[in-house]
């Protein structure tokens, strides 16, 4: 398969490395292209999101790199716009739209913060019911699409990230699975491609990649595409999990 990753992210957010030295890691793997997805700014979170400022000198970067190493390898500059953020994603290359919040009595809610987090809100805002905490969120998923006009929908169950024991939700609950697939259907409906992430891999937290190969068996089933990617944000991993990929969609087509 061709060694490129299009949801990359930078200091400029929540990444270890520069622009540059990511250009230079791709460059140093092989890689034909690179693309380039900084979170977008969000009003109500700024602990991973980039500032407006640094969105500003983020697109000016890329772009820059862009006629440095354009003879060398093809640069993309795009965005991870979040289903809440309110700025605009006209001039980038391209979107990956995803969810990190669920909006819940006026708050915003971090999806993928941590474990304890997790648990903190299913018992704070859904009386300790963990599906309708799933329920909201896989509703704001389900319109990620017509909210960020994505090309790529970005880590479609990252509700699942710290469920790895299978203790905080059973993925086989069927009001689990009526909400995951109330999504599914209206994105199948959508002309974005779904994103093969192994970003939580590479930190330790999961040992598959997202989405759950159910629900990436019934995306592939109705003849849509998938994308790779490894959400990296450390250059070292710029390509983390890319040598099991293939085998890991192939078992997923039937
Ligand atoms: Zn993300
Ligand atoms: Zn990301």
């Amino acid at each position: 398969m061709i060694p490129a990753n299009y949801h990359t992210h930078t200091h400029f957010c929540d990444g270890k490395n520069s622009p540059e030295e990511l250009v230079q890691a791709a460059i140093r793997l092989g890689c034909p292209a690179i693309g380039f997805s900084g979170h977008s700014h969000t009003p109500f979170d700024g602990s991973f999101c980039m500032s407006r400022e640094d969105t500003r000198v983020y697109i000016d970067e890329v772009r820059g790199l862009q006629k440095k190493y354009g003879d060398k390898i093809k640069i993309l500059l795009g965005i991870e716009q979040d289903y809440d953020s309110p700025e605009s994603t006209a001039g980038y290359d391209y979107v990956i739209g995803s969810v990190h919040y669920v909006k819940k009595d006026g708050q915003y809610l971090s999806v993928d913060e941590s474990r304890e987090s997790q648990i903190a809100i299913a018992e704070q805002f859904y009386g300790g019911d963990f599906y309708s905490f799933a329920e909201d969120y896989y509703r704001a998923v389900a319109d990620v699409y017509r909210k960020t006009r994505c090309q790529i929908i970005g880590h479609f169950d990252l509700i699942a990230k710290f469920n790895r024991s299978g203790d905080l939700f059973d993925p086989k609950h069927p009001r689990y699975q009526a909400a995951a697939q109330k999504a599914l259907d209206a994105l199948l409906e959508t002309p974005a491609v779904l994103e093969v992430n192994t970003g939580a891999m590479a930190r330790g937290y999961t040992t598959e990649p997202y989405p759950s190969k159910d629900i990436l068996t019934r995306w592939l089933a109705a003849g849509k595409e998938v994308i790779f990617s490894s959400d990296c944000h450390d250059a070292d991993n710029l390509l983390f999990g890319y040598d099991a990929y293939e085998a890991h969609v192939a078992a997923c087509r039937k």
